[in-house]
């Protein structure tokens, strides 16, 4: 299985479902008209609204998956899309982002594939206890509109940090 497909397959509840439900709606010609609208989330030019900025983030992840000089930084993407859309994932999850996001940015953490801190894993892996926070109302002077359609991993890695750190600002 191709490392994109093992990455969606590994996708749980309702990620796995916007995804399959996005690829299939991607998939009818009569929806490519549709016009952009502003992700409710992150403000995102998107078509289809949420659905359709997960789907732009899963595009870039398989590009970023099959490609190691645009994977050099996937988990600032993965940390920066998910904290725009607290709403779509759990608070673990929010949670874990958030201090990956810190790890990366501020101290200097290596972003590509398969990185990350192993003492957070551990961590989020035993009964971490969470706490809730609000949904914040500015999520960033970036999104992933602005990040998709580098023409060079120097430039891709350039925007992603950029996009990271505006979210990390917020
Ligand atoms: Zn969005």
């Amino acid at each position: 299985m191709p490392k994109v497909c093992r990455l969606f397959a590994s996708a749980s509840g309702k990620g796995r479902r916007i995804w399959i439900d996005t690829m299939t709606r991607m998939a009818d010609p009569a929806n490519e008209n549709s016009a952009l609208a502003p992700c409710p989330r992150c403000g995102a030019l998107v078509r289809d609204g949420v659905e359709g900025c997960f789907a732009l983030f899963y595009e870039m992840s398989g590009h970023e998956y099959s490609d190691p000089a645009y994977g050099a930084v996937n988990l600032l993407s993965v940390d920066a899309h998910a904290l725009q859309h607290p709403e779509d994932h759990g608070v673990k999850n929010n949670a874990f982002h958030l201090i990956r996001l810190c790890w990366l940015l501020e101290h200097n953490g290596d972003p590509r594939i398969g990185q990350g801190p192993g003492w957070l894993q551990q961590e989020f892996d035993g009964n971490a206890e969470v706490q809730a926070l609000e949904p914040p109302l500015n999520r960033g002077g970036m999104t992933i509109a602005e990040v998709v359609g580098a023409t060079s991993p120097e430039e891709h890695t350039e925007r992603v940090y950029r996009w990271a750190r505006s979210v990390w600002k917020a």
